[in-house]
């Protein structure tokens, strides 16, 4: 078991699928957890009941709305002073295709980019603010394979977005090594949670043909995965995205 004790950790979208499960797998490890949840806080204040209010919080913030991540990272610090590790897990999937109407279409982008870049961006910029001033820090990015293979003629908006954060990944890692600052992306496949149920459920002769392992992955390995980023152990690893696909993207 890695160890994360006195780690203070925030996980955007922690309150539910691979956010949730990365939230239980690092609070397990030692981390103390600030679980940022989107619209409703029921699932996080559920969380942190079963972790402990010593061991975690909930913090809502609705990252479709322009300038909330930086609030929201600000707010976090102020739990216990710090924040060692930013988990930047958040982000949304609507369908669009060039078939609907261009106000819908313009929408779908803005808000996909909004909640799986931007925001993502600025609570990056806020954490190299933030680990400048402390001798370092890590950040993990949530992408997606879909970034490397592309996405649907419905979802070409959600791989362009992961795309960006991979490439942002990347760029925070060249630039802000020598402070010590180390950032990660993970590159999931399909993952067995609410943002892929539909799909998962009518395409299941289809996923296991594709994946050689012959299932999705349990959102326990992703976070698995990002616990391993989290600990440090992995300094010289900086800037790597790890696919987490069953060996489908090769
Ligand atoms: P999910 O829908 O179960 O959870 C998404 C999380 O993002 C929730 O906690 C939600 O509160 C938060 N969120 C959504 N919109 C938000 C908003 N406007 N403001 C603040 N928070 C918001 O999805 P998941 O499958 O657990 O996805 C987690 C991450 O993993 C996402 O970035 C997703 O793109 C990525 N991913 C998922 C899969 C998959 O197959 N499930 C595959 C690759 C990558």
């Amino acid at each position: 078991m890695l160890d994360l004790t006195g780690k203070v950790i925030l996980v955007t979208g922690g309150s539910r699928g691979i956010g949730a499960a990365t939230v239980r797998t690092l609070a397990a490890a030692g981390a103390q957890v600030i679980v940022h949840y989107g619209q409703s806080g029921g699932e996080a204040e559920a969380i942190v009941r079963d972790l402990g209010e010593d061991k975690a919080l909930a913090l809502g913030a609705d990252l479709s709305r322009p300038g909330v991540a930086v609030d929201l990272f600000r707010e976090a610090i102020s739990w216990r002073g710090r924040i060692d590790v930013l988990v930047n897990n958040a982000g949304v999937a609507p369908s669009v295709t060039v078939d609907e109407p261009l106000g819908e279409w313009a929408e779908t982008w803005a808000r996909t980019l909004q909640v799986n870049l931007i925001a993502v961006a600025d609570l990056c910029r806020e954490a190299i603010l933030h680990f400048r001033g402390r001798g370092g820090g890590i950040i993990v990015n949530v992408a997606s394979r879909a970034a490397f293979r592309g996405d649907n003629p419905d979802a070409m908006h959600y791989a362009a977005s992961k795309g960006g954060v991979i490439a942002l990944t990347r760029s925070i890692a060249r630039g802000y090594a020598r402070e010590n600052i180390l950032a990660y992306a993970v590159a999931p496949g399909w993952v067995r949670t609410d943002m892929a149920a539909g799909y998962v459920r009518e395409h299941a002769a289809d996923i296991a043909r594709e994946i050689p392992l012959g299932d999705v992955a349990p959102p326990e390995e992703v976070a698995n995965t990002v616990a391993f980023l989290a600990s440090g152990l992995a300094r010289h690893m900086t800037g790597a995205t790890l696919d987490i696909n069953g060996a489908s993207y090769v």
